[in-house]
């Protein structure tokens, strides 16, 4: 029975190629260069409770007090030789081949590229895999180049805390998972070394989700800016012989377009839904793949939500400072002196009172639903919910809010839009043309 207690489960001839002796404490950890990222890792490394040993070429240029008390600086090869498994490459790829005369001593332990990539479009092996190519005897794992020297210093607690890890040796693989959960990140296992080169520039990447509705959102916003320019200022100042309305550019311009492209925008978000139902239904089968122009609209939803939520908030911004503008209080005493020079007494507007309160509370209540939504697209919001009741909060209230938003226009453009004089220069006004989309996207909702 003791015997069987001290017998391995898997015989020697039976562990992995690649396996390493596990280390049971934390083992002596090596990082090989002394600049940024290796003093932050090493300052981490040390909080989490590891051995820190640090390789550099020239140990008596590093100033005293550059490293933790407690980290051991040592030349390159001592430093390598202190490492248990697991050694920190914290030097650009450029000087791998500095390190060659380390291969020996480095066979069988596993290194950690941490290297950035140096542009966008790399052509050829990435960083980890040439690195790889140079110590074919050591296991190359691909890890924390995702996080910065910043996030390394402030810990987990501020900065991001996924690591995205790849290696062709699960068995390396494990070991930095295991080092990196103990240092307080998530570590996300991205498969092979060849998914190395996405890891190498993601970081280099801006905004990559964002991009499209972006340039979306500014594009609207160009447009219902410019056709309100043409409309309602450039034309009208040249047909009628300089009757000047440029102080319009400023404030009234923006928050007309602002409600344009929040509601388009807004229609956006459901509109490719209904397409890709509207796809299945005519394919007769859910098991096939959507184009790929619209798998990505589809996973833009979030962002042109989002886009929507600020355009419409500042719309209402903009709405409540109308009162602050001299304009408004010239218009005020202007009217007021017409109806006294007129003689009239009470000028109440039942209709238009009754436009005015309704479009208000269109608006305020769109708003208030439309914040709903964006507070729910925030991770930790939506993490709370089940499918059920986020799908309630962004298909059930999205389209609330659209409804919502479509009324609003629609009550702010009152029975303006079956007058003639709506259409100068046969141009319809803009809100009319906002409202083509989002009632387009709810018919065919309702058909469905
Ligand atoms: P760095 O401050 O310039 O440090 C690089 C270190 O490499 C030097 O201090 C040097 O240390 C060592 N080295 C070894 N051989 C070398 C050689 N032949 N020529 C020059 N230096 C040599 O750079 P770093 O910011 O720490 O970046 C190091 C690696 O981390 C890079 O691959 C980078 O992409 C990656 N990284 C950095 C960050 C960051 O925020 N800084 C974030 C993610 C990833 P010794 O003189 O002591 O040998």
């Amino acid at each position: 029975m003791v015997e069987d207690m001290t017998t391995p489960l898997l015989s020697d001839s039976e562990a992995p190629a690649d396996a390493l002796p596990v280390c049971l404490t934390s083992p002596t950890v090596a990082i090989l260069g002394s600049g940024d990222f290796s003093r932050s890792l090493a300052l981490r490394l040390v909080a989490s409770g590891v051995r820190v040993v640090v390789g550099s070429r020239c140990v008596n240029r590093i100033p005293s007090g550059l490293f933790p008390d407690a980290v051991e600086l040592r030349n390159q090869e001592g430093a390598v030789s202190q490492a248990v498994c697991l050694v920190f490459m914290a030097v650009f790829p450029e000087h791998y081949c500095s390190l060659l005369g380390l291969q020996s001593a480095l066979a069988g332990k596993v290194l950690v590229d941490v290297s950035n990539g140096a542009e966008m479009n790399i052509h050829g092996p990435s960083n980890a895999e040439r690195l790889a190519e140079l110590f074919p005897d050591s296991l190359v794992v691909k890890g924390f180049n995702t996080v910065s020297t910043w996030e390394l210093q402030t810990g987990a607690h501020d900065g991001s805390r996924q690591v995205m890890i790849c290696s062709n040796s699960t068995e390396g693989k494990k070991k930095v998972v295991q080092l990196a959960r103990q240092m307080g990140f998530h570590p996300v296992d991205m498969g092979g070394l060849s998914a190395a080169r996405e890891i190498e520039v993601a970081p280099l990447r801006l905004f990559p989700s964002w991009s499209g509705p972006v340039v979306v959102t500014f594009l609207l916003f160009l447009f219902f800016y410019g056709y309100g320019f043409l409309r309602g200022i450039l034309l009208p100042f040249l047909a009628q012989g300089g009757h000047n309305a440029f102080y319009r550019l400023a404030l009234d311009l923006v928050n007309e377009s602002l409600p344009a492209v929040a509601l388009v925008t807004l229609a956006l978000v459901y509109f490719p839904g209904l397409f890709a139902a509207w796809l299945q239904l005519w394919r007769g089968t859910k098991y096939q793949r959507f184009p790929s122009w619209l798998d990505n609209w589809l996973q833009r939803r979030k962002q042109l939500g989002l886009l929507s939520f600020l355009c419409a908030a500042l719309h209402g911004v903009y709405s409540l400072c109308l009162p602050l503008r001299r304009i408004t209080l010239h218009r005020l005493v202007n009217t007021a002196y017409r109806q006294v020079k007129a003689g009239t007494e009470e000028p109440w507007d039942e209709l238009g009172v009754w436009r005015s309160d309704l479009y208000l509370s269109c608006g305020v209540l769109g708003l208030g639903v439309l914040s709903l939504l964006a507070i729910t697209s925030l991770p930790t919001v939506g993490n709370t919910l089940n499918w059920r009741e986020f799908t309630f909060v962004q298909s059930g209230l999205g389209y609330i809010a659209l409804t919502l938003s479509i009324m609003h226009t629609l009550f702010f453009g009152w029975d303006f839009a079956f007058h003639i004089e709506a259409y100068p220069f046969y141009m319809p006004p803009s809100y009319l043309l906002a409202v083509v989309v989002p009632c387009i996207v709810l018919v065919c909702r309702c058909f469905l």
